[in-house]
């Protein structure tokens, strides 16, 4: 550990079914898990993501006979019409993160340490869940084990200051990154650490932790990130008395 402790890493669905060959995989996925290693060594908590659909999840295209990564209106898991009052837009994704498949679970190159805290998403079958903080009604929170949500462990635990990685950078940690700052949390984002959908959206995704105040840096910049170094007084010259 070289961080201070009010500083905990949060790593974001790093599964299998996010990298290639996965459900929904993302090119440059299964690459970036030894990055969040590296992270997770440098702080003392940890805490990760899991997205855990159950099978004919409401954000599966194949569940409403639809094309993958189209859109429709929805209300309560349910495609309406377009324009219907109160319907929400949903992405329509490939199949991925289904519970108790092998791809669904933390990717097995990820050095999970005793006391890690897993907070599992998407498990209600009528909502999608991006953020970590609150499912996409913006209401609901996907919660841990022992029941707290995601911000109430953070501050039971003293953490105050997230180093964020993982995938999708343009969908989930995006998402979960912007609702931890809007919760009043130090967001860092490790960029080489995470892996994103499209180029477009890793670029709509910077300008908006732009604007939110969510920090952006690089695993090697990280230990100086938060411990810059002193700058050193310029030498003084010999005092003169008068
Ligand atoms: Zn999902």
């Amino acid at each position: 550990m070289t961080l201070p402790k009010n500083i905990a890493s949060l790593a974001i669905d790093a599964q299998p079914t996010f990298c290639e060959g996965g459900g929904l995989g993302v090119a440059g996925g299964h690459a970036i898990m030894p990055k969040i290693n590296q992270i997770r060594s440098q702080t003392e908590k940890g805490y990760w993501t899991q997205d855990w659909h159950p099978a004919g999840h409401s954000s599966f295209a194949s569940t409403h006979g639809r094309a993958p990564f189209t859109t429709a209106s929805m209300i309560n898991g349910q495609i309406v019409a377009d324009g219907t009052p109160g319907a929400y837009t949903q992405k329509l994704w490939t199949d991925h993160g289904i519970q108790g498949t092998a791809e669904a679970e933390l990717h097995p190159d990820l050095v999970v340490r005793a006391g890690d805290m897993v907070v599992k998403k998407g498990t209600n079958p009528l909502i999608d869940s991006y953020s970590c903080v609150f499912e996409n009604d913006k209401v609901t929170h996907p919660r841990f084990p022992n029941g707290n949500s995601v911000t109430d462990q953070l501050r039971t635990d003293g953490i105050d200051t997230v180093v964020v990685s993982g995938i999708a950078l343009d969908v989930c940690v995006r998402d979960g990154a912007c609702d931890l700052r809007d919760e009043g949390f130090r967001v860092v984002v490790v960029l080489d650490a995470t892996a994103a959908i499209t180029p477009e959206g890793q670029a709509a995704t910077l300008d908006l932790f732009k604007k939110k105040g969510v920090e952006v840096t690089t695993l090697d910049q990280l230990a100086s990130y938060f411990n810059p170094p002193s700058v050193t007084a310029a030498p003084r010259g010999p005092v003169n008395d008068p």
